[in-house]
């Protein structure tokens, strides 16, 4: 079916843009909101402005947040000679869910995926690198996922690490192997945040 209603055809393309939607799911998604009444299709327009509007990067660990510093960095009692290194903002409220962990976050932004053309300089990897430049710093965590881009970019900060002064380790298996930390449960996230070794 091919949609001519300009309207229409434009929130379909937007739709398709997002991860995990197809063309398909894009169609029944506006057509579902065509349906709706149009207070509940304006609460969702809105919502998705404000969110943009009001959210913004931590400019010290880069996790999503409406004031920079964010919550955890300003946080009084946090363990400030801790680094724990994740790929996605998502994976902090893993972490956090599990009520063990009390150091502060850094938030790569994705992983190295050569083969997408993600490459080291598209990561927040210089920034890590600042931080742990300015002092104070005793550990970094790598809490990259249990996967193949994940275990490379943890092998690539270890190797650029090295030389700072600071232990690196790199939060045990036991994680579903290839998936995502933001998909582990608490008991297992803490398990491995427990069970974290130095990397050779
Ligand atoms: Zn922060």
């Amino acid at each position: 079916m091919h949609v001519t209603v300009e309207p229409v055809a434009r929130l379909i393309e937007e739709f398709a843009k997002l991860p995990g939607i197809g063309p398909k799911t894009a169609q029944r998604l506006t057509f579902y909101l065509l349906r709706m009444p149009p207070e509940t299709a304006r609460a969702l327009g809105e919502a998705i402005l404000a969110m943009r509007e009001a959210v913004t990067f931590c400019a010290e660990c880069w996790n999503i947040t409406d004031t920079s510093p964010c919550a955890i960095c300003r946080g009084e009692n946090r363990d400030r000679s801790v680094i724990c290194v994740v790929e996605e903002p998502l994976d902090i409220l893993a972490l956090e869910r599990t009520r063990g962990y009390k150091g502060l976050y850094h938030v790569l932004h994705g992983a190295i995926r050569p083969l997408d053309d993600i490459m080291p300089e598209d990561l927040k990897i210089a920034e890590l690198i600042r931080r742990i430049e300015r002092g104070g710093v005793r550990e970094v965590i790598l809490a990259t996922n249990p996967n193949v881009e994940g275990d490379a970019t943890a092998a690539y900060l270890r190797k650029l690490l090295g030389p700072l002064g600071v232990r690196v380790t790199r939060i045990a298996r036991g994680l579903p192997v290839g998936g995502d930390l933001e998909y582990a449960d608490e008991v297992t996230l803490a398990q491995a945040l427990e069970g974290r070794r130095a990397m050779e």
